[in-house]
């Protein structure tokens, strides 16, 4: 007897054949006698489908009722598995993000958990109801409806599993797990019986989307065991931990991509102080994110400077560097919005020398540039460009020896 807060993500509840099984599914853990509440995205394309209606009334919506359109996705699939979970006879009962007390912020688009009230949820569960609930959605102090970010319905699940202390946050999902990386871009990627929260956490914010990255720093914040596993079928699927003694130890356990990258260049700025902050003030101040950042060794009192940000901002963050050149008297700019992020990640890196080697070597075997690199104590990453990404992850992830288990790694390096 457990209790278990249990997420299906937007393909799992992808039709009514779907959420049928999904009601199946759920009603077995409850006959073995567990506690479930369960928390459903939208059905896979509604999201999508929701702001494609949005832009076909205006391509610039506001966010408050951008906010109140998108919930509405959740909101249709909790009500379709309760009824199903009520026709196979379960006791069930539906609840929006705002009935059961999600407090967010009031960053709409991008809220973030406050706090949550779990007395009706546990009231029900108590007389013996299956709660499901709406991911992704939340309310703000005023009472508007706010979302959680893309993929937020992880971040809903990992919530109520701390607020309401379950044994275990299960996300199922369309694949069995954690791979070393995305199967669909390599076929022989290997599921990961454990992770880090550390690693997932790096995976998850370098782009790996199998878990939106607020709802891994969420569970390795409070403590929630988080398992990610496969709504079609039976497996393990991947535990999120923290580091143990005698965890068996790859050396990289795992390859992120990014395809939302994009790169500016200002070339020929004066060489002073002062002047990083002028280009990259007004780019924060238009609340854009610059990710990687290079700064050139200068020559002729003046230097380059080149920095990354989302695609979606590449036209904003272009015109506000043109203006920014003007002032400073720059000689050129170059944009790029066909670049990507490849990075490896593990925390074996720290013990280990020549790991960044062997990238670079491995990527200048394929023939790839490498046009910018970044490193932290636990990742490598590079941009290169776009058409070379599955490339990249394929030859690195066989490099690395990614398709064996780590205990053959460890064999055959010593
Ligand atoms: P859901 O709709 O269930 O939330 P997502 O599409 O958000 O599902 O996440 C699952 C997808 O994440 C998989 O289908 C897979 O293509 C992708 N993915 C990316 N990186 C990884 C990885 N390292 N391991 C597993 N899946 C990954
Ligand atoms: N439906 C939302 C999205 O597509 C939230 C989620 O699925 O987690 O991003
Ligand atoms: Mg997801």
């Amino acid at each position: 007897m457990a209790f278990y807060v249990q997420k299906y993500g937007g393909t799992s509840v992808g039709s009514l054949e779907r959420i049928n099984a999904v009601a199946n599914k759920v009603l077995n853990y409850k006959k073995s006698g567990h506690d479930l509440i369960v928390v459903v995205s939208a059905m896979s394309g509604e999201t999508n489908r929701l702001i494609g209606l949005a832009n076909g009334i205006t391509p610039d919506p506001s966010e408050r009722e951008l906010d109140v359109l998108l919930s509405t996705g959740e909101q249709i699939t909790i009500a379709l598995l309760t009824m199903a979970l009520q026709k196979l006879g379960a006791k069930a009962r539906s609840y929006t993000g705002a009935q059961v007390h999600i407090l967010t912020d009031a960053a709409h688009s991008k809220a973030r958990i406050l706090d949550i009230d779990g007395e009706r949820a546990k009231r029900d569960l108590a007389d013996g109801f299956i709660v499901v609930v709406a991911g992704f959605q939340g309310v703000d102090k005023l009472g508007n409806i706010t979302t959680l970010g893309r993929g937020g319905s992880d971040t809903t699940a990992v919530a109520l599993a701390a607020a309401l202390k379950a044994d275990e946050c299960q996300i199922f999902t369309d694949v069995d797990g954690v791979y070393t990386t995305d199967p669909r871009v390599v076929s022989d990627a290997r599921r990961l019986e454990r992770i880090t929260f550390e690693e997932m956490l790096e995976m998850a914010s370098l782009g790996s989307k199998v878990l939106q990255i607020r709802a891994v720093e969420f569970a390795g914040k409070y403590n929630v065991p988080l398992r990610v596993v496969s709504s079609f079928e039976e497996s393990e699927g991947t535990l999120i931990t923290y580091e143990e003694d005698g965890m068996e130890q790859a050396l990289i356990s795992g390859i992120a991509f990014n395809r939302d990258e994009a790169k500016l260049t200002i070339l020929g700025v004066p060489d002073q102080p002062g002047v990083a902050y002028r280009i990259l003030g007004p780019i924060g101040e238009a609340n854009i994110e610059v990710d990687m950042i290079i700064q050139n060794v200068g020559a002729d009192a003046t230097t380059d400077f080149t920095f990354t940000v989302h695609r979606n901002d590449y036209q904003k963050a272009l015109s506000l560097l043109q203006s920014t050149a003007k002032e400073l008297g720059a000689r050129e700019i170059l944009g790029d919005d066909k670049i990507v992020k490849v990075s490896i990640v593990g925390v074996g890196m720290r013990s280990h020398a020549g790991i960044a080697s062997t990238m670079f070597k491995t990527l200048a075997g394929e023939g790839i540039n490498i046009r910018m690199i970044s490193t932290s104590e636990i990742k490598i990453s590079v941009v290169v460009d776009e058409k070379y990404l599955e490339l990249a992850v394929r030859a690195l992830h066989t490099a690395f020896e990614l398709e064996k288990s780590s205990e053959n790694v460890e064999k055959t390096k010593h």
